[in-house]
This record gives structure tokens, sequence and C-alpha cells, in this order.
């Protein structure tokens, strides 16, 4: 890899996951704009290390401590630093050659990082979304403070953002999120009684990592993204919809008030949210497949249903009431989906276990840092013993 020094320097926290692995072959292909820094993984060793050897980053992260040694043996001979523990991924977003931090860990984890990094000044390519469902207003309060740029990663935030080129001072009257539906689009409560593991984790049209598989098999996933852009675009609830769209080649749409509605399209692939996220404002050439509309011939809507889907509900109720509401809906579904991963819990309990929590937890009505960190201790405590 050639490398030149006005590239920009990015550290991919969550690195050997569904989402840093296309980052990494993103920057592959561009060597010119971007360095890697910094990877960090929180078990997969094997992976991190092989990752290390090929891009030499300045310094990595197995978070994981029984696999300390394991990395930092493998590393000597290399000028990459190893470090360890959940709070090293907070010094090492500082560092001065790191420009860009690509959040790709899971769940509620990304708090503490992002927010370390925006105070460092760094750009957040946000992937992340549970960081911004958890603490969105301490999260966009800071990154105003500090003037640092939040790019969405997700791909129907990224479409959001990129219908919204050029158009900063024209009032949006609405955002309509596109949703594949899932696997179990159409099926009813009946059907889903007895749902296995296997069959959630198999998603139509994305290949991801598996509790936004789960999430997107609930709907769940639609309902944090809708706090996401909430978040990230500051519309309240009722100006954010969403569509089933099945094909997945709309990403998203913005309506503006003058009626006129811009979509964008693409073939579901990550690595091009992921590229416009780090490369925004330019475009950088890509040698993936096109659309062929030909090909695709029809792109169907429906709405969603979230009588089956009750998620997607329950989300809508928590960022409407606000507060920490969104922090215990994402603590019950962090835990719920890990049990329903262990085959502890049926589908359908995923969301009786967020509801539950929803009316149990203490509601908090502007939580600061620690406030959010007691809730969600709570919420896992209260939802393991259900
Ligand atoms: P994944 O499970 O494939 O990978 C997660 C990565 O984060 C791994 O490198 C893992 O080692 C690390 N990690 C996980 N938990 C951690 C923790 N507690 N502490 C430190 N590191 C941890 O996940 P993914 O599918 O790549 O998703 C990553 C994030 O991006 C999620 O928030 C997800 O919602 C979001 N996202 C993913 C996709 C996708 O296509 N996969 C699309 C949109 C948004
Ligand atoms: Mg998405």
């Amino acid at each position: 890899m050639t490398q030149t020094d006005n590239a920009k320097g990015i550290a991919i926290l969550g690195s050997t996951g569904s989402i840093g692995v296309q980052t990494l072959e993103v920057i592959a292909l561009a060597p010119e704009r971007f360095r890697v820094e910094v990877l960090t993984a929180q078990r997969n060793a094997d992976l991190l290390i092989a990752q290390a050897l090929l891009v030499q980053p300045n310094a990595v992260v197995i978070t994981d401590e029984a696999f300390y040694s394991k990395v930092k043996e493998a590393l000597a001979h290399t000028d990459t630093k190893v470090f360890t523990g959940a709070k090293a991924l907070e010094d090492v977003v500082t560092f001065s050659g790191v420009d860009t931090v690509l959040t790709a860990l899971v769940g509620f984890a990304g708090l503490y990082p992002t927010l370390a990094a925006i105070k460092a000044g760094k750009t957040i390519a946000l992937a992340n979304k549970e960081t911004l469902v958890v603490g969105g207003s301490l999260v966009t309060d800071l990154a105003r403070q500090h003037g640092v740029a939040i790019y969405p990663v997700d791909s129907e935030h990224s479409a959001l953002f990129q219908c919204l080129v050029g158009e900063w001072h024209n009032p949006v009257e609405k955002m309509i999120l596109t949703a594949s539906g899932g696997p179990f689009r159409g099926k009813k409560r009946a059907d889903l009684k007895d749902i296995t593991k296997a069959q959630a984790l198999k998603h139509p049209n994305w290949s991801m990592g598996a509790k936004i598989t789960i999430d997107s098999a609930t709907l769940m996933n639609k309902g944090l993204e809708v706090i996401e852009a909430h978040w990230l675009f500051g519309l309240p609830a009722e100006a954010i919809e969403v569509v089933v769209h099945p094909q997945s080649i709309i990403h998203s749409m913005v309506q503006f008030t003058d009626g006129s509605i811009k979509a964008q399209l693409g073939l579901p692939d990550m690595k091009l949210p992921i590229l416009y996220a780090l490369a925004y404002p330019e475009r950088v050439p890509t040698p993936w497949p096109r659309a062929d509309f030909a090909q695709i011939a029809q792109l169907t809507f429906e709405k969603p249903d979230t009588e089956t889907f009750t998620c997607l509900a329950l989300a809508y109720q928590a960022l409407e009431k606000g507060g920490n509401m969104p922090c215990i809906l994402n603590a019950a579904n962090e835990i719920a989906v890990e049990l329903f991963l262990q085959d502890s819990i049926g589908f359908l309990q995923i969301a009786d276990c967020v509801e539950s929590a929803l009316q149990a937890a203490p509601f908090i009505a502007k939580p600061q840092l620690d406030d959010l960190l007691q809730t969600d201790t709570w919420v896992r405590n209260y939802v393991r013993n259900l």
C-alpha cells in the first residue's frame, strides 16, 4: 500500500466486525486518501492480528484482556502499539494521527469512545447507532460545542444526508426511512412464536453482525434508526416515517415543504455509505456493480405492520417520551437479543422484555452521562432477572 502524508487518519472501532471489515476494503480502494491509524476488537484476536499485520496501524486495542498477550506477542516485531481494556478505546481515539473515528462497535459500548473522540475534535463516521439512541442529546450537544461533524454510515441516514446536500437552508417536511421488512415480512404473531435463531439470522438483503440482524427481524433496527434520524437531523418523531420497501434499492427519502421528494438509490452495499462518510464532500470512483433497473424491474412499498412488529411502535413511544426512555429501550433490547441468541427466550419475547423494561425502569427527564450508565446497568439486570 502506498500512503501519503495528506491521507486522512482513520480509527476503526470494531474493525473485525461486518462494518469494520468493509471499512478496510473501502480504505484499500483509496490508499492515497485514507491511512489506518487505529484498529480495535473485542475478542477476535486472530483477525485483529491479521488486519494489523496488513495495514500496520499506529495502535490496536483488544478490549477483552484475556486476549491481550496473544495480540501483544504477535505484533511484538512491528511498530504497532497494543492496548487492552474498554478504557483504552477512549485514549486511542484522541491520538494525534487520527482525523476520523469510524464507530463500528455494537451497542452502548460505543458511547464513551464517541464522546472522547468528539472532545478531542475528531470527525465522527457513525455506524454505531446505539450511541445516538442512548445519548443523542449529550452527543449532539458536545459535537456542536466542539464544532465536530458526525457523518452517518447507516445506509438510510447516509441516504437522507445525501438528499440534503445543497438543501441546508430549505425546510424539510418529513423524512421517509425505508425498511426491507426483514426475513419475516408478511408474517403474523402466530407465525413468529416458534421462530429459531437460524431463521432470524437470515436477512434477505444485507449480511451484517448478529445483533443488528436480529434487530432487523424484529424491526427494532428501524425503531433505533428513527431515533438516530431524530438526533442527526433534528426532526420530531411525527415527521419521521417508515415505509417497507423489500428491494432495498431506495435507501431513504426526504420530502421538502414544496412537496418535492428526493431519494438516494443504489444496490444494497454498505461499502457505499462507508465511503461517503469517509470521503465527504467528495465522491470517490468505485469498481462495484451498478444497479440495473431493467433487472430490478419493480420497486414496491407497504406500511409496516406494527401490531406484529411491536418493537417499532415501542421505539416511537420511547422517542416521544424522551429523557432516558430510548436508553431503557436500547439496554432492554441488547439483553433480550443476547438472551434470544442463547436460546433462553423466544423471538416474540424480545419485544415483551423491552415493553416491560420501559414500564418498570425509573424515568429521568434530562439524563446526564452518569444517569445513562445507571439506567443501562439497571435495565440490563432487570431484563436478565425477568
Ligand atoms: P459486528 O458484530 O459484526 O461487529 C462488531 C465489532 O465491534 C467487532 O469488531 C467486535 O469485536 C466489536 N465489539 C463488539 N462489542 C464490543 C464491545 N462491547 N466493546 C468493544 N468492541 C466491541 O457488528 P456490525 O454488524 O459490524 O455492526 C456494528 C455497528 O454498526 C452496530 O451498531 C450496527 O447497528 C451498525 N450498523 C451495521 C450495519 C451492517 O451492515 N452490519 C449497517 C448499519 C449499521
Ligand atoms: Mg440501516
